[in-house]
């Protein structure tokens, strides 16, 4: 069994469980997309909602991203991190008054608006305080997309975005609305998307929606396309860095952009899922009657991706090399949906082992809770084991 390397000696000392995060991962993650050299007209945007520890923020935001918020809570821990206002969007479907307040008054780059009755609100606020707010229209592209339900969003059924038929009523709504500048159209489709052929289907909508716009005299500069790359949760020890060439090329030779066009992205999981692992300790082996649980000291409080998802993610136990067992591997929370993983392969456990469970940098930390009372997960960085 391949597995990564880790501090084990250092985290015997560290009280579990907590996120781990391996900032030379991250580093190397931010590099590969530098390497590429992008167009100067590409922009990429770290979607905050992914994760929003200070220690990553630090290094993305030195990497020149900017950011894409969806709620004041963000845009308040983007300006905190250093991201210049200049650089940061925000998006959602429900936005309530204070956030908008909060982000006019930082004067941000770009609302992504999701509906008429927000154009509305938004305009009015801004008139309230003298201010032109620049848009986006939130587009639903209507695309389908081969990921999880729960986190696909960008077809006709979908919460997001403004459908076909209110396109129309927000373009005629438009020019009366005084404090606000349309300068752009954004897309967002959904998240770990590992099927170039959903992001070739979202250009050529794009395309389409281009043309429509263009129809009624109306030219923007800019361009957003969401994030949703994929990562690979089977296997990152083989596939530490998501497949970022063919993403960025898709959209090189589907998109067709207008003159003087800026398109930018908003990649959150792809920029921090593989720099993270929760570490737990194996509180009990319990051999039941048709099969053997690890029961650990972490739960869906600190990692509810399986819970909620049905996700997958990769178990390693960093104690043991003896011969592999199946186990199904739990959290103590009073939940039966408690679950890591059934049926997986491990080294042979024992109270007392350290596990690493994989690829947990993405919607791992931010979406803790405090359930059964539990304390919120720590965080501790490989910079700081140095
Ligand atoms: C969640 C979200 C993203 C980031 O999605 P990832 O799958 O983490 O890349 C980007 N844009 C918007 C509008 C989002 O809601």
């Amino acid at each position: 069994m391949i597995k990564a390397k880790y501090p084990t000696d250092k985290f015997q000392n560290i009280r579990t469980p907590f996120y781990y995060y391996d900032l030379d991962v991250l580093r190397k993650t931010l590099n590969e997309i530098k390497v590429l050299k992008l167009p100067e007209n590409y922009v990429v945007h770290y979607a905050l909602k992914a994760n929003v520890n200070p220690a990553l923020l630090a290094i993305i935001k030195d990497a020149e991203l900017g950011a894409d918020c969806v709620s004041g809570g963000e845009i308040q821990a983007a300006v905190n991190a250093g991201f210049p206002a200049s650089k940061i969007v925000f998006a959602g479907v429900g936005k309530a008054d204070w956030e908008i307040n909060l982000a006019l008054e930082h004067d941000i780059f770009c609302f992504n608006v999701e509906s008429t009755a927000e154009l509305e609100v938004i305009n009015e606020l801004a008139t309230a305080k003298n201010k032109k707010a620049r848009i986006a229209l939130r587009v639903n592209p209507d695309v389908a997309t081969s990921t999880h339900k729960y986190i696909s969003t960008g077809s006709a059924e979908d919460k997001f975005g403004i459908n076909r038929e209110e396109l129309g009523n927000a373009i005629d709504l438009l020019p009366t609305l005084k404090n606000i500048e349309l300068i752009g159209l954004h897309f967002h489709i959904g998240s770990q998307i590992t099927d170039m052929t959903d992001y070739h289907n979202l250009c050529v909508r794009i395309h389409e929606v281009q043309n429509f716009f263009s129809k009624r005299d109306i030219h923007v500069k800019h361009i957003n396309v969401g994030g949703g790359l994929g990562v690979n949760y089977g296997h990152p020890n083989h596939f530490p860095i998501p497949e970022f060439e063919t993403y960025f090329k898709t959209f090189r030779d589907h998109l067709p952009l207008r003159p003087e066009q800026i398109l930018h992205f908003e990649l959150g999981r792809s920029i921090v899922a593989q720099c993270g692992s929760l570490i737990s300790r194996v509180l009990y082996v319990k051999e039941g009657t048709s099969k053997n649980f690890v029961i650990l000291d972490a739960g869906m409080t600190e990692l509810i991706r399986p819970a909620l998802y049905d996700a997958y993610h990769r178990i390693e136990n960093l104690t043991s090399d003896k011969e592999t067992e199946i186990y199904d591997v739990v959290g103590p929370i009073c939940e039966s949906s408690d679950v890591f993983a059934k049926n997986f392969e491990l080294n042979k456990t024992k109270r007392g082992d350290i596990f690493a469970i994989r690829t947990a940098g993405a919607y791992g930390e931010t979406m803790a809770s405090q359930y059964n009372c539990r304390q919120l997960p720590k965080s501790v960085t490989s910079d700081e084991l140095k």
